[in-house]
């Protein structure tokens, strides 16, 4: 005699299968105690998980769905903003001077060293003209 697996009963209770092989399945269970408790342990399986997994499922999907496109997006636009903070942020540094106060603080140390300042003009002369700046203003405290 052929019996079925419980794989075979959950798709008879869900009538996954041709009709004619629910009937025989159907036919099975009438004169096989065996595949009779599988199929009684299969439905209360089905019973006790898909009404839940069907509701949950639902709602699972849509929240992950829902976090990973919101976080995806929020997290890039939180980058970008931290880029634009930290470039803004910069931007005013240079332009307050705030490297070349520090570069100043700095400066007896890196006149000891050889690299003469020419060297500097070429390969920095944005950031030389504002030394240069920041020189010129220190010059205007000392001399007052
Ligand atoms: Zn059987």
């Amino acid at each position: 005699m052929k019996h079925f697996d419980e794989q075979a009963w959950s798709q008879y209770i869900h009538e996954q299968l041709p009709p004619s092989e629910l009937s025989e399945m159907e036919q099975h269970l009438y004169g096989c105690d065996d595949c009779l408790a599988l199929y009684m342990i299969c439905m209360e399986q089905m019973t006790a998980t898909l009404p839940y997994m069907d509701i949950e499922e639902h709602k699972y999907v849509d929240d992950v769905l829902a976090r990973t496109m919101g976080t995806k997006r929020s997290r890039y636009r939180s980058t970008m903003l931290h880029y634009g903070i930290a470039a803004a942020a910069t931007l005013i540094l240079v332009a307050t001077g705030f490297f070349h106060g520090l570069s100043q603080e700095l400066g007896p140390r890196s006149a000891l060293q050889p690299a003469p300042p020419t060297e500097l003009k070429i390969d920095q002369p944005i950031s030389d003209k504002l030394l240069n700046r920041t020189l010129s203003w220190l010059d205007t405290l000392q001399n007052k």
